[in-house]
């Protein structure tokens, strides 16, 4: 009886490990063919500054599959690194934020506006990333400032010496850096110093219980003064209440991100934000 059931249990364990691989391998061969399909889209949330005035975006992923359905980035962004998809991908990134940034050079209130895009790991470690960069930029005739780089800290620790020098190259021409999701990772002042940053962007899982939880607000007040310290700017993520927002701005936080003012957008909902 238990030998049966459990060759039962292993049987429909198999089909569920089955159909999960094959679900994988479907995801995945769509998403090698999703470029030529122009099935990827960059949707802009807006960050704004102390007075609410919108400073910046960040650019973020958008996948949409042939049949309609939306992807989430969580779900395909680590297979894509798996796969090494991230490459072309992150390019395509890169290059339609670039060409964004330009569009905005004509578009009155937007012309100013500095544009952050996600750069994972592997994309980062490519030895001529520098020079994709800086290519991108010149292709497209943009202002190096207007353009910054979010990375994690996972990827700025590995490898130090060659991401400060990766980072002072692009910093040169005037690119910035953010450091995404702090305070999740493990970087020591000791190395913080050393990154060529110009903000940190504190966690949304700092933000998120923020009101009730005080070591969150310890965390918060401690990453800010970090900031101050090594004179970084410094910008909230995940700021979903105006109680959340009130309490950043207590603990020394003047820049915020989330969906108190704006999900993630298409372009033209974007502007319509920022320009009316
Ligand atoms: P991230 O860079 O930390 O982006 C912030 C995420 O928080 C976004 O999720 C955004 O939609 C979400 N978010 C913003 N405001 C709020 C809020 O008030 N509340 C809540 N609950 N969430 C908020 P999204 O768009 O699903 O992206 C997830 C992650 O995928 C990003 O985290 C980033 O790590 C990665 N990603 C997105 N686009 C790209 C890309 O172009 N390249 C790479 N390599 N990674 C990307
Ligand atoms: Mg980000
Ligand atoms: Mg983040
Ligand atoms: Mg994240």
């Amino acid at each position: 009886q238990a030998k049966q059931a459990g060759r039962n249990g292993m049987r429909f364990f198999d089909r569920q490990m089955q159909d999960r691989i094959s679900e994988r391998a479907k995801l995945e061969n769509d998403l090698r063919h999703a470029m030529e399909r122009h099935q990827f889209a960059l949707h802009y949330q807006v960050q704004v500054d102390a007075h609410g005035k919108a400073h910046g975006a960040e650019a973020l992923l958008r996948w949409r599959r042939a049949d309609g359905s939306w992807v989430p980035p969580a779900s395909f962004i680590p297979l894509a690194e798996e796969t090494g998809l991230i490459l072309p991908i992150g390019h395509w990134v890169l290059n339609a934020a670039c060409a964004q940034i330009k569009e905005w050079q004509s578009v009155p209130g937007m012309e100013q506006l500095i544009l952050a895009i996600n750069v994972s790991a592997q994309q980062f470690r490519q030895p001529d990333f520098g020079d994709v960069v800086r290519a991108a930029v010149e292709r497209h005739g943009i202002d190096p400032r207007l353009l910054k780089l979010e990375l994690t800290e996972g990827v700025l620790l590995e490898k130090i010496e060659e991401t400060i020098s990766c980072m002072h190259a692009l910093r040169a021409i005037g690119v910035r850096f953010a450091l995404d999701d702090f305070g999740t990772g493990y970087s020591s002042l000791q190395y913080l110093k050393r990154l060529p940053l110009n903000q940190l962007k504190i966690d949304q899982s700092f933000v998120r219980d923020l009101a009730s939880d005080s070591s969150d607000q310890v965390i918060v007040r401690t990453i800010i003064a970090m900031a101050r310290s090594l004179q970084l700017d410094v910008i909230a993520e995940g700021v979903e209440t105006e109680a959340q927002r009130v309490l950043l701005e207590e603990l020394g936080c003047r820049r915020y991100q989330g969906y108190l003012y704006s999900r993630p957008v298409p372009e033209p909902q974007l502007r319509a934000l920022i320009t009316e």
